[in-house]
């Protein structure tokens, strides 16, 4: 998403400074008024039509009416500002003398097409509507001077349904309902005999509009309307008001959009695609935008209207064929696909209508992109020359490069598995999963942990929720340009769509494949990449790039890994923050070094309880009353932890592991039902009666504002010493190799708040580090550091930075303790605070810049004031997020830690990071 440059101001705010009116509509076309700079006053679509125009692409003449209009419009009652009446007046005066026709003209009348258009793309999730301008009288002018009546008649048609749907809301009741103008249509359809909409004649499209105008009546108690003025500020202000509608709500949630943004109107001449063999419609991208390939990648159709394309209604041809059909045609927009590129720099998505031989273009925007392919175009277009490795960095979204991290399929299982059919393959990667009919069902299999993929005939923007929710999305009719495929393409879902051989049937809950017939919940898998679709669960394997990193596959054979090779190479020229990784095992360990990390930042020391034995142990020092039988245990912990420290510092190899002491809400280890109390009173040979007893004694009314972090170190220091012991052994060991590793531990001390409770623990780990070293002979360096975890520890940060040699700020727990918000039951409201825009996003997993954000500022300075080489970290869930990834840079932490997969997004996104604060 671009984030709003401080530095530009907006022009209403330049243009009230010199008392001037604020201007609210933008000219294009013969007089351009507006600029690709300006999408935020225009929206991505007006903007770019302004620069094609600019750069000279043949774009029908128009006008947008600004975002801020739409913003103007919500805070004022739903009116649209008084003088934006005067200035669409003369915009139409314009266009029309531009056309040479006359909006609502019984001779020569100008049709005009009203799109929305935010300044973040949000395609299929607000509304259109095309041939306004149509009324009882002007369609027979339409008809006469085009000399097709059957062609004027059918836009006619289109134009009272679209209408009908957007501005005066006749639509599908339900999911499972249809909507009354389509079902009317196939009526007339089976009626006629025909196939194709643009088989009807001229006489069955008038029956059909008077169909049409009694379904809106009867629906709405009101007539369609036949004044021209009427229909452009009804259509005007229905696109405004589909800033707020449900599905474009939720879109704006997921991309975090903000709400007051709203969007801009593009009111444009029509060109017509749809008038004869001459005229076509088409949507294409630059370069492949599933898997980045420099191709030229789109459907045309002849003879259709633009939204013929998208719907999924006729199959479209792919553009390579338009070579044939329409060879100038082809030729002219080869050469608007490499100008748009040099020019903008960046794989677009282009829309276009031929009319009668005339190329005109309707779109250009940056083009949604997988992650491979967001990857692939960023590489090639440095290799072309056309932009540095600086901006293809900045051009590639931070998450997108682990999805060259996703798994295929296990190449051992597909061989084994049956192909049922194959379609396009429009979103890459492998995913199985239980066939969902419904955004419902899928969101069920979803929320209890499943694996859903979606199969639709085609998705429809109500079908969003859907898309989220689901692995992958299977369609069985629509392009790879359908909307279906690009929402998922976005949301880096695995996707098949246009697979023709597949007949759903929602009604009886069916997904046919030749004899198979498999039902809601079956498994199903699908390729992705390749478009093949599977019958049942197969089996995944590890991306090229994991395979490759494991030494099972030779860099060289894989494509997907040199790109990945390549872009972190970039990334880390130019990132400052390190990135190390939370790990609790060598495995885990491993996996990160594989991807990159710098160093563990975080152990978390507990987790190496929960297998086997262990648990027990750790339940009986937990449970213990007194400090012999505490002792008692922790002998019997000791070795494993001294084991784990050791796999730790060897996988590591010298590398810096921050080892934090423990830190459990013991309600997370305390046995809960009769039958774990029951084996572990078996274990320790005690009445269950005893261990009863002593879980109710220690139950805690808030266990995560209780009884942990180091204040269980402080009451007990008999752990704190186990576990030092256990460490500073495991370092020794390693230093004592043949070839020794130059292990430098660094101990954590968990949930500190005062500056004394530091010093505390700090002297236990002191004492414990001169016995190991005086009794094993070795010397070596050692840190103790804490974790800023509490709003007090960030506020007396110089205090305690007097002991502490390092900070890593734990923002799980900060965002609990400074929000005053459980991180364990937050879910259950955060959902209704995104839904009213409290919260934007979901404060754990990114980070509350305004809020959490300015104690970690007062931590990081306080701390650095005491002691200037204060090495400042930060462990908690946001250390993976690409968004807070940029504001610890900004705070000029050391390094972020984040689980091992996310490691390459958050060395990608510290380079940008850096690459952001120097623009
Ligand atoms: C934190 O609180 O951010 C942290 C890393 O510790 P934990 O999640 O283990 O509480
Ligand atoms: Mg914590």
């Amino acid at each position: 998403m671009l984030a709003i440059q401080a530095n530009q101001v907006s022009p209403t705010v330049t243009q009230l400074a010199a008392g001037k009116a604020v201007k609210y509509s933008y000219d294009f076309g013969q007089k351009t008024d507006g600029s690709a700079q300006m999408r935020e006053l225009l929206g991505g679509k007006g903007a770019n039509l302004a620069e094609m125009a600019r750069i000279g692409l043949p774009v029908p003449p128009g006008f947008t009416i600004t975002t801020e209009a739409c913003t103007y419009f919500f805070n004022n009652g739903h009116q649209p500002p008084q003088t934006l009446q005067q200035e669409v007046k003369a915009s139409i005066a314009r266009i029309e003398q531009a056309v040479g026709k006359k909006l609502g003209a019984a001779k020569h009348p100008l049709l005009l097409s009203v799109r929305s258009g935010a300044r973040e793309s949000m395609p299929g999730m607000m509304d259109t509507i095309l041939n306004l301008g149509l009324n009882d009288e002007t369609v027979e002018a339409l008809a006469t001077e085009s000399g097709n009546e059957a062609f004027a008649y059918d836009c006619y048609r289109r134009f009272i349904q679209m209408y009908g749907d957007v501005v005066m809301g006749v639509q599908a009741l339900n999911e499972n309902d249809h909507c009354p103008f389509e079902s009317c249509l196939e009526q007339l359809r089976n009626q006629a005999g025909v196939e194709h909409d643009n088989e009807l004649t001229a006489t069955e499209l008038k029956e059909l509009i008077a169909h049409y105008k009694a379904i809106i009546l009867t629906r709405t108690g009101a007539a369609f309307p036949q004044d021209v003025h009427q229909q452009l500020w009804g259509a005007i202000k229905a696109v405004f008001h589909s800033w707020q509608n449900e599905r474009a709500t939720l879109y704006r949630q997921k991309y975090c959009i903000p709400a007051e943004w709203g969007t801009a109107v593009n009111v444009q001449a029509m060109v017509f695609g749809n008038m004869g063999d001459q005229c076509a419609t088409g949507v294409a991208f630059t370069r492949n935008p599933a898997n980045g390939e420099k191709s030229f990648y789109g459907e045309y159709l002849i003879n259709a209207q633009g939204e013929d394309v998208v719907a999924g209604i006729r199959t479209p041809q792919p553009i390579a064929q338009l070579k044939d059909a329409m060879p100038q045609v082809y030729a002219e927009l080869e050469a608007v696909r490499k100008q748009l590129e040099s020019h903008f720099k960046d794989m677009q998505d282009l829309e276009f209508t031929v009319e009668n031989g005339k190329l005109w273009m309707l779109q250009t925007r940056n083009g949604k992109r997988t992650g491979l392919a967001a990857v692939r175009i960023a590489v090639e277009l440095v290799k072309e020359k056309l932009i540095d490795p600086k901006t293809a960095l900045l051009k590639i979204p931070a998450d997108s490069i682990s999805s060259l991290l996703v798994a295929v399929f296990d190449p051992a299982a597909v061989r084994q598995a049956t192909v049922l059919t194959t379609g396009l393959p429009a979103g890459p990667g492998a995913a199985s999963g239980k066939i969902c009919f419904t955004a419902g069902q899928a969101e069920a299999v979803a929320a209890k942990g499943g694996h859903a993929i979606l199969c639709r005939v085609e998705t429809t923007p109500e079908d969003l929720r859907g898309m989220i929710a689901a692995d992958a999305i299977l369609t069985s009719r629509g392009g790879v340009s359908s909307h279906a495929a690009l929402v998922a393409r976005q949301m880096n879902k695995v996707c098949v769509c246009g697979a023709s051989a597949v007949a759903i049937n929602y009604g009886a809950s069916t997904l046919t494949i030749g004899d198979n017939v498999l039902g809601e919940g079956d498994d199903i898998s699908i390729d992705g990449t390749t478009g093949e679709i599977f019958a049942g669960a197969v089996a995944t394997a590890p991306s090229e790039v994991e395979q490759v990193l494991h030494g099972k596959l030779d860099a060289n054979d894989s494509d997907t890994y040199r790109l990945y090779n390549q872009v972190m190479k970039w990334a880390d020229k130019h990132r400052k923050l390190g990135v190390r990784t939370n790990a609790d095992s060598p495995r885990q360990a491993d996996a990160a070094i594989a991807y990159g990390a710098e160093g563990i930042g975080l152990c978390r020391t507990e987790h190496m309880f929960f297998e086997g034995d262990r648990i027990t142990f750790m339940r009986q020092m937990i449970l213990a009353t007194d400090e012999k039988e505490r002792r008692t245990a922790l002998k019997q912990l000791l070795p494993f932890q001294r084991e784990d420290f050791s796999g730790l510092f060897k996988a590591m190899g010298g590398l810096p592991v921050t080892i934090r002491l423990l830190d459990p809400p013991l309600h997370e280890f305390l046995p809960h039902d009769e039958s774990s109390k029951r084996e572990l009173a078996n274990a320790i040979g005690v009445d269950v009666d005893v261990v009863s007893n002593r879980v109710h004694a220690l139950h805690e009314a808030n266990p995560m504002l209780g009884h942990r972090g180091c204040r269980l170190g402080i009451a007990y220091p008999e752990i704190t010493e186990m576990q030092a012991r256990a460490i500073f052994e495991a370092a020794a060991a390693c230093y004592k190799l043949k070839n020794p590793i130059k292990v430098i531990p660094e101990i954590m001390i968990p949930l500190v708040g005062f500056a004394d409770e530091l010093k505390h623990q700090v002297a236990v780990v002191h004492r414990v580090a001169a016995e190991v070293m005086k009794k094993e002979d070795v010397e070596f360096k050692y840190l103790v550091g804490t974790m800023i975890e509490v709003p007090r520890g960030a506020l007396t940060a110089d205090k305690i930075a007097e002991t502490a040699e390092f900070f890593s700020f734990g923002t799980n727990d900060l965002t609990q303790t400074a929000l005053g918000m459980s991180r364990d039951d937050a879910g259950s409201f955060l959902g209704t605070y995104k839904d009213l825009d409290i919260l934007p996003q979901n404060p754990f997993a990114s980070i509350d810049a305004d809020g959490v954000g300015q104690l970690i500022e007062i931590g990081a300075q306080k701390g650095r004031k005491t002691n200037k080489q204060l090495k400042l970290g930060i462990c908690g869930e946001h250390g993976g997020d690409p968004a807070s990834i940029e504001f610890f840079h900004k705070v000029g932490l050391n390094y972020v830690s984040c689980s091992p997969a996310r490691v390459p997004a958050a060395r990608l996104a510290a380079a940008q990071a850096a690459l952001k604060a120097k623009i």
